[in-house]
């Protein structure tokens, strides 16, 4: 039997990572660093990163427009990363409308600052109606970047149904993230068997450390969930149904070199990790590796 699926379920943007030695005075000309003066990334190249390496597939519900030439010059950039890395992205949920997300990054290794300049971004988010064409049958794990999040606990309702039908070792894990410090998130806390929140989600509700953050906020997840919260060069943090914290230490890079991706980076090896059967220990010193390596290079290659 061959083994089931990753879905992933958010939003793809183009990163245009520019490197330089020092940020550039206003208004002048300057030259990165990097040969090829353009590195791209995706959001959730993370995703493809592994399935190359473990993942059996990975498939994105994202939104990709199919609008002028320049989207789709960047949109068939998406695509062959993709492909080239082994995602499936048959279940993509194409929008006629609105543009493809693009970020232009500018990266300082110099000083360790990365600034980013976000296009508006006008794509509609994929839908319950979009979710609802899915196979499930598919997956074993289905992850959710939380964005739409009334819509999103929608689908989720829909995984909990299909779930209630099946013995305890076939239903399908939800994992959701909650990174941005938007009020409507934050009802995704009761949501996912797996919660991963943001540092900059924790220090809004008040906390200072992932370990203060997950013992005032585990009380927000649904029974029996597991709520993991990463910290930068602090590592990451990790809080079960036995209210046990669990922690990794960082592994810091020989020299740091673009953080940009490292929770995403984070979040994928602690996935994989946990539904291939490891435990919560083993996905945090895992993630905590896999972010650590992300943080000694530019973009995702070779990390794992
Ligand atoms: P992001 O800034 O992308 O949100 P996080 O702060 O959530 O990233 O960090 C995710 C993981 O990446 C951390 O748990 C850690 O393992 C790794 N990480 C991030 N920054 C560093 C760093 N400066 N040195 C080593 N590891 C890091």
């Amino acid at each position: 039997m061959c083994d089931k699926k990753i879905l992933c379920i958010g939003l793809v943007c183009l990163d245009i990572i520019n490197v330089v030695e020092k940020y550039p005075e206003e208004d002048t000309d300057s030259s990165f660093v990097l040969d090829d003066f353009q590195k791209y990334s995706i959001d959730v190249s993370l995703l493809s990163e592994h399935a190359q390496c473990s993942f059996p597939a990975s498939v994105v519900i994202s939104n990709v427009t199919s609008g002028s030439r320049t989207i789709l010059h960047m949109n068939s950039y998406i695509v062959s990363d993709f492909s080239k890395r082994g995602v499936d992205i048959s279940g993509v949920a194409w929008q006629q409308q609105g543009e493809t997300p693009c970020a232009c990054c500018v990266v300082c290794p110099g000083s360790g600052s990365r600034t980013v300049v976000l296009s508006d971004t006008n794509l509609p988010d994929a839908t319950a109606g979009d979710f609802s064409k899915v196979d499930l049958s598919q997956y074993k794990w289905i992850h959710w970047e939380g964005r739409n999040a009334g819509e999103q606990v929608k689908m989720i309702q829909q995984v909990a149904l299909y779930n209630s039908l099946l013995p305890e070792q076939q239903k399908i894990t939800v994992s959701v993230e909650i990174e941005k410090t938007r009020e409507p998130l934050y009802q995704l806390f009761c949501q996912g068997d797996v919660v991963f929140v943001s540092k900059d989600v924790a220090m809004h509700f008040g906390f200072s450390s992932a370990q203060t953050a997950l013992r005032g906020l585990y009380s927000r997840v649904k029974e029996g969930a597991v709520l993991i919260c990463a910290w930068a060069e602090k590592g990451a943090d990790a809080m079960g149904p036995d209210r046990v914290v669990v922690h990794s230490d960082a592994f810091p890079p020989k020299a740091l070199v673009d953080t940009l991706g490292a929770g995403d980076t984070f979040n994928a090896a602690v996935i994989f990790t946990l539904s291939n059967g490891g435990s919560l220990q083993e996905a945090l010193t895992f993630g905590c590796q896999v972010a650590g390596s992300k943080c000694g290079v530019h973009g995702y290659d070779g990390i794992v």
